[in-house]
């Protein structure tokens, strides 16, 4: 049997467990094909690669870009990408000067809402990873102003908050384009998470493909049936491939567990029959 997880987070940006331990984790849970996909970093990659070929696992290397479509930030799995490529890098610390000027941002909002060093602190706690706003949600957790990551986004974070920064990501025919270029394929990430109208959804979905795009995360994480039918509905209408991920994190963070998303509706192309294919 095949277990496939093509959306992982380690230490290298927001996960809790480095590449090795998250590999060796994955293969635990029976795992057979699997990428790292770090936001806006290809860091994890090198270690995962090695952890994963001493614990016979096909591993696939990728990273989760942030881009803009319209003025909403959406999020791209690069797969099977090539982690050398100039393009690929110079895109990529485009990316890490946004994060760090945003990170200034909303450090400087926080301390207005009355939290102050947050930018330090989610910096130190990054450990030299990529920062992301879930670092800054750990920090303002550990001060005690609120009890979980999602609250933090629900209370600081989101937009109209004072931690909120809109942040001037590449767009999204740009981040195609570049995944492309390095030899990767691109995936529109949980497209239901970001809050759109069926017939927005379809736009993007439409743009996404004529951008160049190959696949829709169709099963996700914790996706209940219903939602799996209708990004599975995305995919066949705008003629793309379908992939499976979890976006495991670590546990106890309300992703489901690695590989653990469930298996893709039959009649998809599966997105890792196109790498290197396509
Ligand atoms: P960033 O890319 O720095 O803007 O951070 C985005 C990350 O924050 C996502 O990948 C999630 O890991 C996390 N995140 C976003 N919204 C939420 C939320 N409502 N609850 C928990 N984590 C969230
Ligand atoms: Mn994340
Ligand atoms: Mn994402
Ligand atoms: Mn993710």
């Amino acid at each position: 049997m095949s277990i496939v997880d093509l959306h992982t987070h380690s230490t290298a940006s927001d996960g809790l467990l480095d590449p090795r331990a998250l590999v060796e984790r994955a293969a635990a849970r029976g795992v057979t094909l699997l990428a790292l996909t770090d936001h806006d970093t290809t860091d994890g990659l090198d270690a995962a690669r090695a952890a994963a070929s001493g614990a016979g696992i096909a591993f696939v290397p990728g990273t989760e870009l942030s881009a803009l479509w319209g003025g909403l930030t959406v999020h791209v799995l690069g797969l099977d990408i090539g982690p050398e490529s100039l393009v690929l890098r110079a895109h990529i610390e485009g990316l890490g000067l946004l994060r760090a000027e945003r990170a200034e941002a909303i450090g400087r909002g926080l301390a207005k809402a009355g939290i102050p060093d947050a930018t330090a602190h989610a910096a130190r706690l990054a450990g030299g990873g990529m920062l992301t706003r879930t670092h800054f949600a750990r920090v303002i957790v550990e001060t005690g102003r609120a009890a979980t990551v999602k609250a933090v986004f629900d209370r600081y974070l989101r937009h109209g908050l004072p931690g909120h920064v809109a942040a001037s990501w590449p767009s999204l025919a740009e981040t195609v384009a570049v995944i492309r270029a390095s030899g990767g394929v691109a995936v529109l990430a949980h497209p239901l998470r970001y809050g759109l109208t069926g017939t927005k959804l379809r736009a993007l979905a439409e743009d996404f493909r004529q951008a160049g795009g190959t696949g829709i995360e169709v099963v996700y994480s914790r996706n209940t049936a219903e939602q799996t039918r209708t990004a599975a509905a995305l995919a066949r209408r705008a003629g793309l491939a379908a992939s499976t991920g979890s976006d495991f994190h670590g546990a106890g963070l309300g992703y489901c567990a690695l590989g653990g998303q469930g298996v893709l509706p039959e009649d998809l192309r599966p997105v890792w029959e196109c790498f290197a294919a396509c």
